[in-house]
């Protein structure tokens, strides 16, 4: 059932005009015209919008109580998120060990069993301690300058500590937070944007996950609603072998990305907007040149739709900058410019 917010917009005593937009709140709103919110101004005045005239008609009290049903929801939903919220830290005993899941026996922590929650707010790893598994683990990090490093830490600083990170396992270590914060703020370190917000939640698993749509798939990594799902065996194993042109946690960071700056429309970064176009457009060229015998650059699941191949050209520009570049000049400068980064002069 579609969802509409119908602002009955009261312009006389007497007279509203009524204004359905849908996508929003099911809900009724009783506004005056200097009350209403910004898009929706917008959209009258596009005509993007269905607008009739109409009689005023006091609500009555039965009509108020049913649009106030929404707010009491928020409202008591909010409760109980607290309410879980205080039952998820006591649940979760888990520390975050040292280490990662390739040296497992490193890991011996105890945790209640199923998923463990962390709040990246309240992860306090020092510079340091990062820094650390960042020389140990990531390349990419290993090449910037001191001030870009410096840069890079805050950055991963604050991407952690905007995220939840649930991990399916008997025990997360800290490598999971940190280094996932580290493939994203590689992908956005040339945007000003970074934080991908509507991503809230990071789940990692210890390897190939089930996802029950469209039949039973075998994953390592997706993106759905708020959360940003990866197999940890394979996070790593795309940056344990850094040019094959394969890394998961890239591939599914892109796919964040664009779905924060295209479909939500909310904390847009204006350069990736606005370079996209180019993209989209030799990337196209590419597109159909990869989809003859004999050019092999790209795997077969990028040509499967432009999404996959968007996110697969992520993985290509940051693991063979060199080969693109050669291969697809025109596409290599448009990566360079929509992610402002330029590693085939690093590589
Ligand atoms: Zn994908």
């Amino acid at each position: 059932m579609p969802f509409d917010t119908t602002y009955h917009i009261i312009t006389s005593a007497k007279d509203t005009l009524l204004s359905i937009h849908p996508g929003g709140q099911d809900t009724d709103m009783y506004l005056d015209v200097s009350g209403l919110p910004k898009d929706v101004q917008e959209a009258i005045s596009s005509n993007n919008t269905v607008i009739v005239s109409n009689k005023y008609i006091e609500p009555t009290p039965r009509e108020k109580f049913i649009s106030a049903i929404p707010f009491l929801l928020i409202f008591f939903g909010f409760i109980v998120y607290m309410l879980l919220r205080v039952r998820w830290r006591i649940s979760d005993t888990g520390g975050i060990d040292s280490d990662t899941g390739s040296d497992a026996a490193a890991a011996e922590t105890t945790a209640a069993p199923g998923q463990l929650t962390y709040y990246g707010d309240e992860l306090t790893f020092t510079d340091l301690e990062i820094v650390a598994v960042l020389h140990k683990r990531f390349p990419y990090y290993n090449k910037l300058s001191n001030a870009d490093k410096t840069r890079f830490t805050s950055r991963l600083q604050q991407f952690m500590a905007s995220k939840i990170f649930k991990i399916h396992d008997k025990a997360g270590y800290k490598e999971m937070p940190i280094l996932i914060s580290a493939a994203a703020v590689q992908l956005t370190f040339g945007l000003e944007k970074f934080l991908l917000p509507n991503f809230r939640f990071i789940h990692v698993f210890p390897q190939e996950f089930i996802r029950a749509q469209e039949g039973y798939n075998f994953l390592e990594g997706n993106v759905s609603g708020h959360a940003i799902n990866l197999s940890w065996k394979h996070f790593l194993e795309g940056y344990s072998i850094g040019d094959d042109g394969q890394n998961v946690g890239l591939h599914e960071l892109a796919h964040a990305l664009y779905y924060q700056n295209f479909i939500t429309e909310e904390n847009v970064d204006a350069n990736f907007r606005d370079t996209f176009d180019a993209f989209n457009n030799y990337g196209n060229k590419v597109f159909n040149q990869e989809s003859l015998p004999g050019n092999d650059l790209y795997s077969d699941y990028a040509l499967k739709n432009f999404q996959e191949f968007w996110a697969e050209s992520a993985e290509i520009f940051f693991e063979k900058p060199v080969v693109l570049k050669s291969t697809y000049p025109e596409l290599y400068e448009s990566l360079k410019n929509i992610f402002n980064q330029d590693p085939a002069a690093n590589a």
